[in-house]
């Protein structure tokens, strides 16, 4: 049986690579040094079990989503990652699934040169917790509060296929069911993408509870309304299959987990932009989120999943 120090050593405790991290795992605290001109970023998520993912999910792709979802964060305000902790509470150490939690984790983790610089580790039921610190130029962080009318809204990647993930969880017959899977599974944070943003969009919001809900929060939080284009959201082939299989078009504008980058950015910026997207929308000064389907515009109600509700 592994002791909780022991445990650390054995699963967390790597060597870092930011020289900014002057502490790491193994003090009361880890220590950073914020390089001059920049702010630090920092955003927190938890992954409960059976409540954002089901029991016996397999390990490695929860060390990967939990990493990936709170990269997602600082990316969506343009954020390099720099460092993370981890607060671990597991039922009874499993040896194997920790293995396997930690090689999910740090597989992300080396992608984007992130160091885990502490944590805690306790027993109760299976929840998982990271804070993520990342560094922007001072200033310039991406916001949810800072978008104009006549922006255009712009999407990185396509949306609904972590929504079809789940569908095929819970029983949907999809012919290629690999990449939603994937999508659902293992999410890839537009880390890149973010930073790219950086002085060209107005605003910004990583898609973590469907499109409608979180572009609802940048049209609150800026006051103004939006139309989106239903014909030119992107969508894979397998999303298209299953809208036409089940009549549920408004999948894709609702469903969670996405984590790509809604963004808006002024029409003479646009020509700016050095990453892929799609255009979906325009930012209006009339409150309300607006759907142009083939011409016919119908309100679309701001809603999105809270747990207290
Ligand atoms: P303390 O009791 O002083 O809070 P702990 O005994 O909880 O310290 O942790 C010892 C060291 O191990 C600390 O540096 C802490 O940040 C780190 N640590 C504990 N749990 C984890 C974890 N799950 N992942 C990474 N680091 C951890
Ligand atoms: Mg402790």
């Amino acid at each position: 049986m592994v002791s909780e120090f022991s445990l650390i050593d054995r699963f967390f405790k790597r060597q870092t690579v930011n020289k900014s991290v002057t502490q790491g795992i193994g003090d009361d605290c880890a220590l950073l040094k914020i390089p001059q001109g920049y702010e630090l970023a920092i955003t927190t998520d938890t992954m409960v079990e059976n409540v954002h993912f089901f029991a016996g999910s397999d390990p490695y792709h929860l060390g990967h989503k939990l990493l990936g979802v709170n990269l997602s964060d600082l990316a969506s305000m343009g954020a390099k990652p720099l460092a993370v902790t981890l607060a671990l509470t597991v039922p009874k150490i499993d040896e194997n699934w920790l293995q396997a939690f930690a090689d999910g984790f740090f597989a992300l983790a080396e992608r984007y040169s992130v160091d885990l610089i502490g944590g805690d580790t306790t027993s109760g039921p299976l929840t998982l917790t990271v804070t993520a610190l990342g560094l922007v130029p001072s200033g310039q962080a991406l916001r949810r509060s800072t978008a104009q009318p006549g922006d255009i809204i712009c999407v990185t990647g396509h949306l609904g296929d972590a929504g079809l993930g789940l569908k095929i969880n819970q029983g949907y017959d999809c012919k290629q069911p690999d990449p939603a899977l994937k999508r659902f599974n293992q999410p890839d944070p537009q880390v890149e993408a973010g930073q790219a943003l950086i002085g060209t969009a107005n605003a910004c919001i990583d898609i973590s509870d469907g499109l409608v809900g979180d572009l609802g929060h940048i049209l609150q939080q800026s006051q103004v309304g939006a139309c989106l284009d239903w014909e030119a959201l992107p969508l894979s082939t397998e999303v298209l299959t299953y809208i036409e299989n089940t009549g549920d078009w408004a999948m894709p504008l609702i469903a969670g987990d996405d984590y790509e980058l809604c963004f808006t950015v002024s029409p003479d910026k646009v020509q700016n932009l050095t990453i892929t997207h799609t255009k979906i929308g325009v930012i209006e000064s009339e409150p309300g989120l607006r759907l142009n389907k083939s011409g016919n515009i119908q309100p679309l109600e701001v809603k999105s999943f809270e747990h207290f509700s």
